[in-house]
């Protein structure tokens, strides 16, 4: 068996045990305003400004077979975005941690997508300096998230450059804090799907490849990876494809890509969280190169998944140390 299909395997051996739990919150919890709630029934005041105005940001950690991945990283951007936007994550770090390990044990979701959302609360700025506001906090686990259904990865997915639209320049939303002004984005999938593909890669407008909805991109070309230095969100999982690529041998270019490359190189690929490295292999309805995976893309690929199971980016949850409602009746 090939490392994608030991990887599909075993989650889809966990997803069929997932899929018979009678745990409550097995389709997701959600923590809001202190309360575990399912994800259904989870929400929050219309008032909130992270609502009226997408005075917001976010982040998203996961969970793969058990085990939290890169969860400092992921919470180290979402303080550095709170920063950048005036915000405060309202509890302290090791609690936030706390109250998240907790939720994927109540849960029992071996593989989660996990979200953390920071808004300015219910109210706005005008007149109010930030440090008088209490900023709010919303969390939620939920099974694992796929950009690219791993029925696809084998053989890759479909992008194309959108000219419909381009990115949002860093000087009117700075890219590196995730949020979710997804206009431009939005636009891009609705111009991909007219155009029968399923990605669409956002440039920055002048003649640069930037990201995708939701995801960065990584160019392969004679045997080195290129991959936007500006206007791009610095994802954790292209920090994983990074190290992954040095341990590798190799190079990894964090520059300006010309959208020309994309057209020249050898291999492209995506990053996200929500479906690690995902493979593409047709770019404006041409195959590229073969139409095949190749082997870069493939070693990338082989890397990420295996980092999961390494304790310098993971660790283990512990679910029988937490009790759910369910399994307090003896249920579980
Ligand atoms: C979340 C996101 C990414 C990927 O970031 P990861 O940390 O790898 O999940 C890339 N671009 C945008 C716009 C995003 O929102």
């Amino acid at each position: 068996m090939s490392t994608m299909q030991q990887v599909f395997s075993g989650y889809a051996a966990r997803q069929a045990v997932l899929g018979a739990s009678i745990n409550p919150y097995a389709k997701g919890i959600a923590w809001v305003e202190g309360e575990y709630v399912p994800l259904a029934e989870a929400r929050i005041p219309l008032m909130d400004q992270g609502f009226m105005h997408s005075d917001l940001t976010y982040d998203v950690p996961s969970v793969w077979d058990g085990r939290f991945f890169r969860l400092d990283d992921h919470l180290s951007r979402l303080e550095a975005s709170c920063d950048k936007l005036r915000l405060k994550v309202p509890l302290p770090r090791e609690h936030v941690k706390q109250i998240l390990i907790e939720m994927v044990a109540k849960s029992g979701i071996r593989d989660a997508f996990v979200e953390l959302i920071v808004t300015r609360g219910l109210k706005g700025v005008r007149g109010t300096k930030p440090e008088d506001i209490v900023n709010s906090l919303y969390m939620f686990v939920q099974p694992y998230v796929w950009v690219m259904e791993p029925e696809v990865q084998p053989t890759g997915g479909s992008a194309i450059i959108a000219r419909t639209v381009r990115r949002v320049p860093p000087g009117a939303i700075d890219p590196t804090v995730k949020n979710l002004q997804w206009g431009d984005l939005v636009r891009g999938l609705f111009e991909a799907s007219d155009r029968g593909a399923t990605y669409p890669f956002l440039t920055d407008g002048d003649a640069h490849i930037t990201e995708g909805s939701g995801f960065n991109i990584v160019l392969v070309k004679d045997g080195a990876l290129y991959t936007p230095d500006r206007g791009v969100l610095q994802g954790v999982t292209r920090k994983s494809v990074i190290d992954v690529a040095r341990s590798n041998g190799i190079e990894v270019h964090v520059e300006a890509v010309p959208v020309e490359m994309a057209y020249t190189c050898d291999e492209i690929f995506m990053s996200t969280t929500a479906g690690g490295v995902m493979p593409i292999t047709s770019l404006d309805g041409r195959p590229i190169k073969t139409g095949q995976i190749g082997p870069i893309t493939k070693k990338i690929w082989d890397g990420y998944w295996a980092m999961h199971y390494d304790p310098a980016y993971s660790f283990q949850i512990d679910y029988d140390g937490v009790q759910t409602s369910a399994n307090a009746l003896g249920k579980l």
